[in-house]
């Protein structure tokens, strides 16, 4: 607080030596000085103050230092003006420093403005007096004679605040000032800090004769705002914005306007911000700004007068075509014959008649040729004073014959004159139309309304039908008989809708099928044999199964094999249990052999093969078993060494299956059967008595031909006497005797 005091203190200093300087300025009239104006403005305002010279005499460049205090003075703007602003600089980028330099070649003389400076009372800037200082640096005239230039100080007074509501100065920035019709300017509204601006209402106003908007944008200083544009009113824009925040400086807004009159005004677009708010919700004034807009007519070069033929650039080849032929206005035509021309492959024209307006206007005289379908629409204009107005002469219409670029030429057959009868200047303005072929939305629709199809079809072309059944019921199938329309050229929108035709089934039999054992029948059914419709439904009829019979087990014998017990069905055939073979049991032939047993064989033939052949065990038993040999009598040898083979005959039949027979085996000699014979001359001597027994009385030994059997005897006395033919010459006799005799005394 004392530093500020102190400061003020100072301030008044300056401003008392300030005041003592102009008045010895003034005393010192008759030389030249460079004064700085004074001003006074409350803190917020702004204020421009001018440094002028006086008394000048062919001032040609001056430099100097204006200084100001910076801590209650803000610079907004400095710039040289009058003569010496084309080469004059300035330099604010010292702070409370404002350092100029202007130039002028011609001089100046006498009092002029040569600097001014925009000052801003700094919001927190105590009232009182600021000094503007000035030191002049250098100065000369046109003839670079340095010139002797004086300065002098101004004063800034610093008011106390008028209110203490604080008061936000918007400025204006723009692109242009000066606009033709169809150019655009941007104007925008922006502040220098915010002094804690919170809320608020922008509004521009234009002329909405001359403009119109094209945009309105919240810019970067409103980006974190909350905020509403309204644009929806002719010549106004408003913008409503809040935030929690301070709001900082810079550009808020800005209303890019186009030019639409083609007009000469000067105009301005004004912006006004209201019902502004701080972070604390106190209210703040807002000073708008008035931008000033210039509009200038377009140059327009003035343009001969012509006939020119006009039609819509668009058509379609479903509709005619109507043009008209314009004369401008001031063409002085007196008479001309003009010929319009067009394509006969694009167009057909189908009328022309002299427009409405034109047949009740005195002294006109329009005559169409009624020739007219040959590419060439012609007429003759005739006022013989001339005729000054525009005016439609005659009217066209054409019929497109299909797609592609038309365009209506005219020409001047007869070269068009004025009321002096001679020619005049007329231009030949042609129109082209791009003509197209329309689409048309062609539905067609089911019985029942269901779109089946919905396509766009070119104009005169066919549409496409969709594929539409209805399914068959119990007495009827269907036939699309057709669509209820012919759509095969079509010329606007339409629907078709399917119709059908009834028609009966034709019944077709579904033969039975009669079941098996193992797959399933079907009953007898019926179908239409044009749509396939099931008219009565076959019915599955299921399998029979098998009938099944026995197939008997066949016992195997010795010689045959036989069968397990099978099963089969009786229908079909079919083998449910199969019958597997069982093997034949073969033959078996055991037996016993008393007498000799050791190494003793048995064998069994047939027809003196070798059937089967055995060992005698040691108690003389054998068995020949699982014999697989056909039935029949074989005969059975028994041998052994130094023995009488043993011969029988055994019959085997499928009926026995086996035979058991008693064999004898003895040593050649021992004919009494004791198991012994030559061999052991003791024992011997019983088989020589024996043997001679025989001899003398043919008495066979008991032993031999006691048996019940008459076979088995037979058998025996038939081993006898081969064991009695010891010399083995066929015959029992003397001579075996002796041989015996010989035989058991050699040992
Ligand atoms: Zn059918
Ligand atoms: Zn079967």
């Amino acid at each position: 607080m004392k530093l500020k005091r102190a400061s003020q203190r100072i301030a008044a200093l300056l401003c008392a030596a300030a005041l003592l300087v102009n008045l010895v300025s003034t005393a010192w009239a008759a030389s030249a000085f460079l004064r700085v104006g004074s001003a006074s403005a409350a803190p917020g305002e702004t204020r421009s103050v001018y440094v002028s010279g006086s008394n000048l005499e062919a001032l040609a460049g001056v430099e100097g230092i204006v200084s100001y205090d910076n801590t209650a003075l803000e610079l907004t703007g400095a710039a040289m003006v009058g003569a010496f602003s084309a080469l004059g600089t300035v330099n604010t980028e010292t702070a409370g420093q404002v350092s100029f330099n202007g130039a002028c070649l011609d001089g100046i003389s006498g009092s002029q403005s040569i600097l001014r400076l925009d000052f801003r009372v700094r919001p927190d800037a105590a009232a009182g007096e600021y000094l503007l200082g000035i030191l002049i640096e250098n100065a000369y005239n046109t003839g670079l004679g340095t010139v002797s230039l004086s300065g002098a100080p101004g004063v800034f007074t610093v008011t106390e605040p008028q209110t203490t509501t604080k008061t936000l100065y918007f400025y204006s920035g723009s692109s242009v000032s000066t606009l033709h019709k169809g150019e655009q300017v941007s104007i925008t509204a922006r502040t220098y800090g915010s002094q804690g601006l919170a809320a608020g209402k922008l509004e521009f106003r234009y002329d909405a004769a001359l403009f119109t908007c094209v945009a309105a944008e919240p810019l970067s200083a409103l980006s974190g705002a909350v905020k509403s544009l309204d644009t929806s009113r002719a010549g106004y824009v408003s913008a409503a914005f809040a935030s929690k925040e301070e709001i900082p400086g810079g550009e808020l807004l800005r209303l890019t306007l186009e030019a639409v009159a083609d007009v000469d005004a000067d105009t301005s677009v004004t912006f006004a911000a209201s019902e502004l708010y701080d972070t604390a919700l106190a209210a703040m004034n807002g000073v708008g700004f008035t931008r000033a807009l210039t509009l200038r007519r377009a140059e327009v070069t003035p343009e001969t007068p012509a006939l020119r033929v006009t039609m819509p650039a668009a058509a379609r080849t479903n509709e005619t075509i109507t043009a008209v032929a314009v004369l401008d206005s001031g063409s002085g035509l007196a008479a001309a014959d003009f010929c319009i021309s067009y394509d006969t492959a694009l167009l057909t024209c189908t009328g022309v008649k002299v427009s409405a307006g034109m047949e009740s206007v005195d002294g006109v005289c329009i005559e169409t040729n009624p020739k007219i379908d040959g590419g060439q629409v012609k007429f003759t204009f005739i006022c013989a004073k001339g005729f000054a107005d525009g005016a439609e002469l005659v009217t066209m219409t054409f019929q497109p014959k299909k797609e592609g670029a038309v365009t209506l030429t005219p020409a001047i057959t007869t070269s068009a004159v004025g009321a002096d009868r001679r020619p005049i200047a007329l231009d030949m303005c042609a129109a082209s139309c791009e003509v197209k072929d329309p689409f048309f939305e062609v539905t067609f629709r089911d019985e029942d309304g269901t779109v089946l199809s919905r396509q766009s079809v070119r104009y005169r072309t066919a549409a496409t039908p969709p594929d539409a059944v209805k399914a068959p019921d119990e007495a009827h199938h269907y036939e699309l008989a057709g669509w209820g329309g012919d759509y095969s050229s079509i010329t606007a929108d339409a629907e078709f809708t399917a119709r059908y035709t009834a028609i009966p089934h034709t019944e077709a039999v579904d033969k039975a099928v009669e079941p098996t054992c193992t797959k399933t029948g079907l009953t007898e059914g019926k179908h239409c044999s044009v749509c396939s419709a099931v008219l009565v439904e076959q019915k599955v009829v299921p399998a029979k199964g098998h009938t099944e019979v026995i197939d008997k087990a066949v016992e195997p014998t010795c010689t045959e094999t036989g069968l397990t017990e099978g099963k089969h069905c009786s229908v079909c055939s079919a083998v449910l249990v199969e019958q597997k073979v069982v093997s034949a049991l073969g033959f078996t032939v055991s037996g016993s052999v008393d007498g000799v047993t050791d190494n003793a064989m048995v064998t069994l033939l047939k027809d003196g093969v070798v059937a089967a052949r055995g060992d005698v065990r040691a108690d003389g038993g054998f068995l020949l078993s699982g014999l697989r040999i056909g039935a029949g009598t074989y005969t059975l040898r028994v041998d052994g060494g130094g023995c009488v083979a043993w011969e029988m005959p055994v019959a085997l039949s499928d009926d026995s299956g086996s035979a058991n027979v008693a064999c004898l085996l003895l040593r050649i000699g021992d004919v009494n059967g004791d198991g012994t014979g030559a061999e052991d001359a003791l024992q011997c001597t019983l088989d020589l008595q024996t043997l001679y027994d025989y001899l003398a009385l043919r008495q066979v030994p008991g032993s031999f031909c006691d048996s019940a059997d008459a076979a088995r005897n037979e058998l025996l006395v038939r081993y006898f006497l081969r064991l009695a033919d010891v010399n083995e010459d066929g015959q029992v006799d003397i001579l075996d005797y002796q041989r015996l005799y010989l035989l058991a005394r050699n040992g």
